[in-house]
């Protein structure tokens, strides 16, 4: 660095008053102005090119940076994201860091806060906990983010090993992280829940942490059931051995809304949470569990045109457009990843698991007797051409895929192809 501009800034301002501080900017010639501004875009630039997720201000939906996307509702699809202008193959559709997370109590170390693991020369440079043990921080950007861990710091919570519970109570310290008091905290959610058109509301955005419990508490949680309603009651047993919540819920209306509110995480978790790992090290893969509100708007469809995926060594969720998205077409993403399964066991799994019957073109289209006779009429080298077209779109190459299944249901023999 060539210039001497930090001399009028930093050394006139280290002697306090905004005055000066005031005086001093005024003092720095355009040139030195461009010099600072370049400096400033190196910080940044660098600071990208770390894991760390920004908010832009402005944006209502920053987790849709770089595509125009907007929500809308029909009768149909009830609330979805829609294109409003065509997007790209490959470009990113979606990009954020998880609402909420869990992960299985371990010694390993890992970032509490963006679940980096270290390299061989990093075991060092990770910032231990001073109060408790084996939680860590990759630095101090990610300590100062982590806003939840002081509720539960030294606390049974670590040890937490049913993840849907530890996730449910996470959420509930992240929401406490955004109020002074608890009252203020049921005020907020309550505003929120008296709403009768909650369930077919459309997010207002994820512009900040409270914006974002907002799309929480807009998501549809899985209908209540015996599973759930177990979960929840354990899930207050362990909470309330925290002692910063045993402090602050005591009168019965507070630990009555609590119970609501874990009720109303683990319905949302069972619906719209995310099970991935965290790999340690070369045999050991840690157990997380992970929520992210908007993304949780999404559709499903087993022709998506939208994939996802963890970016590596952090918990930030990526969606890539898979094909070219046309202006207004809705997006979708696939919840199940058995892509070449026959139509009817994707169904069921999907109507076990998200209790709905799907009518995705895919599904709709496959089950066709038209299908069936394609597949017995289609040489395998036709077959293997068909997949082996460049242009061909994933549905197309899923259609293929599908026919394949389905010689392989009636036996043909010579189906080992790559
Ligand atoms: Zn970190
Ligand atoms: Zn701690
Ligand atoms: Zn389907």
């Amino acid at each position: 660095m060539s210039s001497d501009y930090g001399k009028y800034v930093w050394q006139k301002h280290a002697y306090g008053a905004h005055r000066q501080f005031y005086v001093a900017n005024n003092e720095i010639s355009d040139e030195q102005y461009q010099e600072f501004k370049k400096v400033l875009a190196t910080f940044n630039n660098e600071r990208q090119h770390h894991q760390h997720f920004q908010i832009y201000k402005g944006d209502k939906f920053p987790c849709f940076q770089k595509v125009n996307v907007g929500f809308e509702s029909d009768s149909t699809y009830g609330r979805f994201l829609k294109a409003n202008q065509s997007i790209h193959f490959n470009q990113e559709v979606f990009k954020s860091a998880p609402f909420a997370s869990a992960v299985e109590p371990t010694s390993h170390q890992f970032c509490l806060t963006c679940h980096k693991v270290p390299s061989q020369t990093e075991h060092d440079t990770f910032i231990q906990c001073s109060q408790c043990i084996n939680v860590f921080f990759c630095c101090i950007q990610c300590k100062i983010d982590n806003q939840s861990h002081k509720f539960e710091c030294d606390t049974i919570f670590r040890h937490i090993t049913d993840l849907d519970i530890k996730l449910s109570i996470q959420m509930v310290l992240e929401a406490m992280t955004l109020f002074a008091t608890v009252n203020q905290l049921q005020s907020y959610i309550e505003r929120i829940v008296d709403d009768k058109t909650l369930s077919q509301s459309i997010p207002v955005g994820c512009f900040d942490k409270v914006a974002r419990l907002d799309c929480i508490m807009r998501l549809c949680p899985s209908p209540l059931d015996q599973k759930i309603c177990e979960k929840a009651s354990l899930a207050y047993k362990f909470v309330m051995e925290i002692p910063v919540i045993k402090m602050n819920f005591k009168l019965k209306s507070q630990t009555r809304f609590l119970k609501h509110l874990l009720m109303h995480f683990l319905g949302v978790i069972d619906a719209n949470a995310i099970v991935a790992h965290i790999k340690v090290s070369k045999s050991t893969q840690l157990k997380r569990l992970l929520i992210y509100e908007v993304f949780s708007f999404f559709n499903h469809s087993c022709c998506p045109n939208v994939f996802y995926y963890l970016q590596q060594n952090n918990n930030v969720m990526i969606g890539r457009a898979n094909h070219t998205i046309n202006q207004n077409e809705q997006l979708f993403i696939n919840y199940e990843f058995f892509y070449d399964n026959n139509t009817e066991e994707r169904r069921q799994y999907i109507e076990e698991n998200w209790k709905f019957i799907c009518h995705c073109n895919r599904c709709e289209q496959d089950v066709t007797e038209e299908s069936r006779q394609r597949a017995e009429e289609m040489s395998l080298d036709e077959l293997k051409t068909q997949l082996n077209t460049t242009d061909m779109t994933t549905w197309r190459r899923q259609h293929c895929a599908y026919i394949l299944r389905y010689m392989q249901l009636m036996n043909r023999p010579q189906l080992n192809i790559r």
